[in-house]
């Protein structure tokens, strides 16, 4: 084990020292060169170790343990990394070990969990294992920006008959709700607002959102209404304008309670000068709530939990208000039925778009996939948590039968996409041993 472990932490090494981040995309290499570098040194590995290897165009790619049927069992990780970013007390690529700690950009999100994979079927091979379906550790090159490595890959590669994604949390995800970012216009006729702003990102809760005043207020209006507010300079062209900040709490888009949304803390002091009917509708519906009780798409079942709900961006555009919504949806709601109802309620005059939709993900608890692998991690770990509903997405979503399985442990405080990302190395050695059973077991 010593050997195969040391061997894991060298591969591991190697392929972190490559900063995979999205970069201009240049022939065969669709994410930049380092991506292209990365998949190419990633499957001349797989051939190093014994396996048949796929290049797909640079997009995505596959080491394959060939089985004697016809079936597949697909492992989906990915190459690619969030940018490293500043506060790292050790560098980023160099995976320096401290205290059982190996730390660096993607050491578990996700080369780590693919080069544990990777390992377990190379012991599988040493061992003369003979899978019937056959297997293949299928590795992404763009899943921190939409995918679409995947989406190309399954334009013409085979999907997996079953599958895991070592690219979220233990036990295991079996369901993810449903996500749409929806766009709604709506026009106004404000008479003392303007320049509403609020929101960089439809998955945040906004920390942030401001408008200039024009009126008889003055400043200590707005403060005791809980706003910052600022007598506008000369730069902004009007007078003795007011700029008024409504301060909040960051959170994903996912879990919108965890945070305190300044646009919804804005329009309230908008809406109480103005009497303008379109505001007070966009305020009234989407802003008193995150379940959507008012919106009238509030939603719950057993399988995915409770709708919620994200206002998370607002512009104004002349006289037209645009703002964005995440929506996290019960799998048993449908994507229409939500636009419906949203379509059905809005002013005359509004327009409304899907800006970005992803199907939800539902894997019976009682299949054979989902009991397998939580046999696999109760006996490796003694955990008798069960398998997990999200409301966030992960990598298993590409999937047709599919579900998220590790890498993070229950315990473990999660440090991915933030500075000083840190793999415990006793933790990849369990790993390793899960995805071995795992494997295994599927590809019988
Ligand atoms: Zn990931």
């Amino acid at each position: 084990m010593n050997n195969t472990i040391n061997n894991m932490i060298t591969t591991l090494k190697e392929l972190v020292s490559y900063n995979t981040v999205r970069e201009e995309a240049f022939p065969n290499a669709p994410f930049g060169k380092t991506n292209r570098e990365c998949l190419t040194r990633t499957l001349d590995i797989g051939k190093e170790l014994g396996f048949d290897t796929f290049d797909c165009e640079g997009y995505a790619g596959h080491i394959e343990y060939k089985g004697t049927g016809a079936e597949l069992v697909g492992v989906l990780g990915h190459l690619d990394i969030v940018p490293a970013g500043d506060g790292w007390t050790y560098p980023p690529f160099a995976c320096e070990v401290h205290d059982g700690y190996m730390y660096g950009r993607g050491v578990l999100d996700d080369k780590g969990p693919v080069v544990a994979c990777l390992y377990a079927m190379k012991k599988l091979k040493d061992e003369g294992f003979v899978p019937t379906r056959s297997i293949r550790l299928i590795m992404g090159c763009n899943e921190e920006n939409g995918s679409t490595c995947v989406e190309r890959y399954f334009k013409t590669e085979t999907m997996p008959d079953v599958a895991f994604s070592p690219d979220g949390d233990f036990p295991l995800i079996h369901c993810e709700k449903g996500i749409v970012w929806i766009g709604l216009s709506i026009p106004t006729n404000l008479k003392f607002f303007s320049s509403i702003t609020g929101g960089d990102k439809t998955n945040m809760v906004p920390a942030k959102a401001s408008a200039i005043y024009s009126g008889e207020l003055d400043t200590e209006y707005f403060v005791s209404k809980g706003l910052i507010a600022e007598k506008c300079d000369t730069a902004c062209q009007c007078g003795k304008a007011i700029k008024v900040t409504a301060v909040g709490r960051s959170a994903h888009g996912s879990t919108p309670a965890k945070g305190d949304n300044a646009i919804n803390k804005l329009l309230a002091v908008i809406c109480e000068i103005e009497n303008d009917q379109n505001l007070n509708y966009l305020y009234n519906t989407f802003s008193k709530d995150v379940d959507g009780t008012n919106a009238k798409i509030k939603s719950t079942d057993q399988k995915s939990g409770d709708l919620s709900m994200n206002f998370g961006t607002i512009t104004t555009d002349n006289s037209t208000l645009k703002i964005s919504l995440d929506v996290r949806y019960p799998i048993s709601l449908t994507l229409q039925s939500i636009l419906d109802i949203i379509a059905e309620n809005a002013p005359l005059g509004h327009t409304i778009n899907v800006l970005n939709a992803q199907a939800g993900l539902f894997v019976d608890p009682d299949s054979a996939l989902v009991k397998t692998l939580m046999g696999i991690y109760k006996k490796h770990t003694g955990s008798n948590s069960p398998s997990i509903a999200i409301g966030g997405g992960t990598y298993a979503r590409e999937l047709k039968c599919g579900v998220a399985f590790g890498p993070m442990f229950e315990d473990e405080e999660s440090t991915i996409h933030m500075p000083n990302e840190r793999l415990r190395l006793d933790y990849f050695e369990k790993m390793f041993h899960i995805y071995y059973d795992a494997i295994k077991e599927l590809s019988k």
